[in-house]
C-alpha cells in the first residue's frame, strides 16, 4: 500500500495506465559508408511515422478539444522543418554515425541556439522541438510512447505529474482514477479531479517505479491510499467501500432542492467553482446557486494563440446565460505556478508563486487584460455578471485595474455596445497583505472572495503543490483562523458581501467553523461538494456555529484545533464523517504507525 494525499474523494478499482514520461540515453556508433543511405532512409521512415502518429492523435484530439488539435499542427510543421532534417542527414553522411546520435547532436545545437536567442516566441518553441525530437527518437529505437488522448479503455492513470494541458486532452470519461507522485491538496490536478468526480491521490513517492501498466490497482481518494495487486479480501473490501461511498453521495443529492439555510434561518449561498463551460451541467445537478468562481485562465492554457475577444465573449455569454438568474463571478486571468501560460513567452521564474501572476500579469500586459474585460462586459448583458481580480496585494492594483475597466467601458459606450454599467467588482483576498489591509481594500470594491488555497500557502510560507511540505499546509492553523475572522468581520462592518472560494469553503469539516466566524454570505466550491455542505448547514444553528468557532479560535496549536474540530464534527454529525460511514467498516489494511500519522486531516 502506498500513502499519498487524498485529492478527490471516491474509490477507483481498475487497470493501471502508466504514463511514460521518461527520456532515454542515446548511444553513438559508427556505420559503414555503404550503410549511410540505409541510415538516412531509417531517419526518413521514423519522421514519416511521427507525422502519421501526430495526424492520428490530431484527429482524435479534435473530438476532445479543438485547441489541442492546433498544438499538433505546430508539431507537424516542425517535422517538415528542412533545417532539422537536412542537418541531421548531413551529419550522418559526414561523420558516418547512427541517425539517433546525429539527430540528438543537431537537437543539442538547436537547444544552444534557442538559449541564446532574444526572441521570446522562438524561445518558447523549444518545448515543442524537444517533444518532436523525442517522438522521432522513439520511432528510431522502436519505443512507442502513448499520448493521453490515445487512451481507449477505462484506466487508472498513474503519472509523475500531470499538467493543466494534460488534463485538457485526456479522455475524461475513460479515467476511473488518478494517482501522481507530485502535487498537493490544492494543486490544479486535485481541483480538476474533484471537479470531474474522479477519485485521486497525489504526492505518492516513487509510485511510477512501483506500478506497471496493466496492474490491477485501487485508488482510495477517501483516505489517500494506492494499492497494487490487491488480494481478493482487499478487493472485496474496496468494492464495498466504493459502492457505499457512491450510495452515500446519491442519498446526499436528495437535498439539492432544499434551501441552504441553518436551523435558525440564516441563508448562505452555495455556489460552484468552474474552470470551463463544460462544467455547467453540474451546477443544476448539485444545486449550485450560480458560479462563485470561474477560473478563466483555463481558456488560455494549452493553446498556442491567446484567445480572441470574440472567443472569450462567446464563452462568457454562454456561461452567463446558462447560470441566469443566478450570478457568475468571472475571475480575470490568474496564471502561474501549476498553471503556466505557453502562449505568452514569459521568462522562467525561480519562484513562480511569488512571481508575475494574477493581477500583476494583467497590469503588465494590459492588452490581454483589456481584451478579457471587454468580453466580460459584453457578456454582462446576458446574466448577473461580476468581475473578480486575483492575487491582490494593494489598493493601487485595484485602482489601476479599475482604470482599465473604465477605459473599456468608455470605448464600448462610444461604439454603442451595450453592457451592464453597474457591474460589481470584487477582490480575491488570498495574500497576507490583502488580509492586513482589508479595510482599505473593502472601500475600493463591491465584494470580496477569500481564496483560502493561496491564503494558507502565503500565510504559512508553504508551497501548496509540494508534497514534501504537505503536512505543514494546515488549513486550521491559528494564523489562518485569525486571518479569516478578521477579513470576514471587516466585510461585515463595511456592509460588503464576502464569499469563500478556496477548497476549504467546500470541505464539510470546515463548514461550521467558517459560518461561525462571521457573516459569510457565500461558499463557492467544486459542485460535487455542495450537497454535503448543505446537509451540515441545515442541521446546525448560527449560535452553535459561533460557539464552535470561538472555541477553535481560543486554541493555540494546530493539533489541538484539528482534534477539536474532528471530534466535535464527528459528534455533531455522526452520519457524515468518515469514521461512522458504513463504507468505513473495519479495514483489512494493516494499522499505520501512529508516529507516521500526519497531523493533516485533509
Ligand atoms: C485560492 O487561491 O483559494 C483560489 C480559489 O484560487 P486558485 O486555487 O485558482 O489559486
Ligand atoms: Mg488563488
Amino acid at each position: 500500500m502506498f500513502r499519498g494525499i487524498s485529492a478527490s474523494k471516491g474509490v477507483a478499482i481498475g487497470k493501471a495506465h502508466l504514463l511514460d514520461q521518461s527520456k532515454f540515453c542515446i548511444m553513438k556508433y559508427n556505420i559503414a559508408p555503404d550503410d549511410v543511405e540505409g541510415e538516412i532512409s531509417r531517419l526518413r521512415t521514423a519522421i514519416e511515422k511521427s507525422k502519421d502518429q501526430m495526424l492520428e492523435i490530431k484527429q482524435r484530439a479534435g473530438k476532445v478539444a479543438d485547441k489541442y488539435a492546433v498544438i499538433l499542427d505546430t508539431y507537424l510543421l516542425l517535422l517538415d522543418d528542412d533545417i532539422l532534417v537536412n542537418e541531421t542527414i548531413e551529419k550522418i553522411c559526414k561523420e558516418q554515425v547512427n541517425a539517433e546520435w546525429a539527430l540528438t547532436q543537431i537537437h543539442e545545437k538547436f537547444t544552444a541556439l534557442f538559449n541564446n536567442i532574444n526572441d521570446e516566441y522562438l524561445k518558447g518553441k523549444q518545448d515543442d522541438l524537444d517533444l518532436v525530437v523525442q517522438g522521432i527518437l522513439r520511432n528510431l529505437i522502436g519505443h512507442h510512447q502513448e499520448s493521453l488522448s490515445e487512451i481507449q479503455e477505462p484506466v487508472i492513470l498513474i503519472a509523475h505529474s500531470l499538467s493543466a494541458s494534460d488534463t485538457l486532452i485526456m479522455p475524461r470519461s475513460l479515467i476511473l482514477g488518478l494517482a501522481t507522485e507530485v502535487g498537493g491538496k490544492t494543486s490544479h490536478l486535485a481541483i480538476f479531479a474533484s471537479a470531474m468526480g474522479i477519485p485521486a491521490v497525489v504526492g505518492v513517492k516513487d509510485l511510477t517505479l512501483k506500478i506497471n501498466s496493466g496492474d490491477t490497482i485501487i485508488v482510495d481518494g477517501i483516505d489517500g491510499h494506492v494499492l497494487a495487486h490487491p488480494s481478493e479480501k482487499l478487493l472485496t473490501h474496496f468494492q464495498k467501500k466504493s459502492e457505499s461511498y457512491a450510495l452515500y453521495q446519491k442519498k446526499l443529492l436528495k437535498n439539492i432542492h432544499q434551501p441552504a439555510e441553518t436551523l435558525d434561518g440564516r441563508v448562505i449561498k452555495l455556489m460552484a467553482n468552474i474552470e470551463s463551460g463544460h462544467e455547467l451541467n453540474a451546477l443544476k445537478k448539485f444545486g449550485a446557486e450560480g458560479v462563485g468562481l470561474y477560473r478563466t485562465e483555463f481558456l488560455y492554457l494549452g493553446v498556442d494563440q491567446l484567445p480572441t475577444e470574440e472567443f472569450l465573449y462567446e464563452n462568457f455569454k454562454k456561461v452567463a446565460q446558462a447560470s441566469d438568474p443566478y450570478p457568475v463571478i468571472f475571475r480575470t486571468l490568474d496564471v502561474g505556478t501549476d498553471k503556466p501560460l505557453r502562449n505568452l513567452q514569459l521568462e522562467e521564474e525561480n519562484n513562480p508563486a511569488l512571481g508575475l501572476r494574477g493581477i500583476r500579469l494583467s497590469l503588465v500586459y494590459p492588452d490581454i487584460f483589456i481584451c478579457q474585460l471587454k468580453a466580460i462586459l459584453r457578456a454582462s448583458l446576458y446574466g448577473k455578471v461580476k468581475i473578480l481580480y486575483p492575487m491582490i496585494v494593494s489598493v493601487s492594483e485595484i485602482r489601476k485595474a479599475n482604470q482599465h475597466l473604465e477605459k473599456v467601458k468608455q470605448e464600448l459606450r462610444d461604439k454603442q455596445i451595450p453592457f451592464n454599467e453597474n457591474i460589481e467588482i470584487g477582490a480575491m483576498i488570498e495574500t497576507p497583505a490583502a488580509a492586513i489591509c482589508i479595510d482599505d481594500i473593502l472601500r475600493e470594491v463591491d465584494f470580496i472572495s477569500i481564496g483560502t488555497n493561496d491564503l494558507i500557502q502565503y500565510l504559512l510560507a508553504v508551497d501548496r503543490i509540494n508534497e514534501n511540505v504537505a503536512h505543514i499546509y494546515q488549513p486550521f492553523h491559528p494564523a489562518v483562523l485569525k486571518t479569516l475572522k478578521k477579513v470576514i468581520q471587516a466585510a461585515q462592518n463595511h456592509g460588503k458581501k464576502v464569499s469563500i472560494c478556496g477548497e476549504l469553503g467546500g470541505d464539510p469539516i470546515a463548514t461550521l467553523l467558517l459560518i461561525g466566524l462571521g457573516q459569510v454570505d457565500e461558499l463557492s466550491m467544486d459542485p460535487h461538494a455542495i450537497p454535503k455542505v448543505k446537509k451540515i448547514l441545515r442541521k446546525t444553528s448560527q449560535q452553535e456555529a459561533q460557539a464552535f468557532a470561538q472555541k477553535a479560535l481560543s486554541l493555540k496549536s494546530v493539533s489541538e484545533i484539528n482534534q477539536f474540530i474532528i471530534s466535535e464534527m464527528k459528534n455533531k454529525f455522526p452520519d457524515d464523517f468518515d469514521h461512522n460511514l458504513d463504507y468505513l467498516e473495519e479495514s483489512p489494511l494493516a494499522p499505520m504507525d501512529s508516529e507516521d500519522e500526519p497531523e493533516n486531516i485533509f
